[in-house]
């Protein structure tokens, strides 16, 4: 089944040009291999990229800055497109995990060191160069009511397993859900399966009800 809830254009072209940051680039490459539809934006993007340099009038800079700029064409680029080439091996865990996110875990993502933050809700970490924004997995038992918050800054969502609507939508394996600090939600996870995700945080999360105020821990990753 396609993913209905997709990154936005400018995050997958910020991608495609090598300039998005190392967490939320795992989180893209993620998607990218659960979802053609985006897969595509990114290969236009990357062409699109291609023609521009093409059309640069190379007379006008000089040989060394030449040879610098072809240089670093010639690099190989961590990210980019190497999504879109390992979309066949993309299940290969009891959990499916996609093969530009499973390089970073240390392990069987049931083997992970999880950390209690609420009733249902664990969450491991994950380790990048990059200080911020930070990323990590959510596990969450099936049929949890996440606590009702805001959130300081930008937030990703990709569902690797499971589900959990709020009131924006109903989000299954391959959506992403983008939040902003205008968004104060309540994720409810899906009866009968347990709901694993990919989060990638800017800022900090805002308790916003009673209950999310003495889970305080809860929201702090
Ligand atoms: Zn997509």
């Amino acid at each position: 089944m396609n993913a209905s809830h997709h990154p936005g254009d400018d995050l997958l072209v910020s991608y495609a040009s090598g300039s998005l940051d190392e967490p939320s680039s795992i989180l893209i490459a993620t998607h990218l291999s659960l979802c053609p539809v985006c897969r595509g934006v990114v290969a236009l993007a990357e062409g699109v990229g291609g023609e521009l340099i093409e059309q640069i009038d190379l007379s006008d800079i000089g040989t060394s800055d030449l040879d610098a700029c072809l240089a670093r064409l010639d690099e190989p680029e961590e990210f980019v497109g190497a999504a879109v080439e390992t979309i066949d091996e993309a299940v290969d865990d009891a959990i499916s995990i996609p093969r530009p996110l499973k390089d970073y875990l240390p392990g069987e993502v049931k083997s992970l060191p999880w950390r209690w933050l609420g009733p249902g809700v664990q969450y491991t970490a994950i380790h990048t160069e990059a200080k911020a924004p930070k990323v990590g997995l959510l596990r969450i038992a099936p049929g949890t009511k996440v606590p009702m918050h805001g959130h300081t800054g930008n937030e990703m969502t990709l569902v690797l397993a499971g589900g959990y609507i709020d009131a924006t939508g109903n989000f299954q394996r391959g959506d992403v859900e983008s939040a902003d600090d205008g968004l104060v939600h309540q994720p409810v996870a899906d009866a009968g399966e347990e709901c694993i995700c990919l989060v990638v945080t800017e800022g900090e999360l805002q308790p916003t009800g009673i209950i999310a105020k003495v889970l305080q821990p809860f929201f702090r990753f």
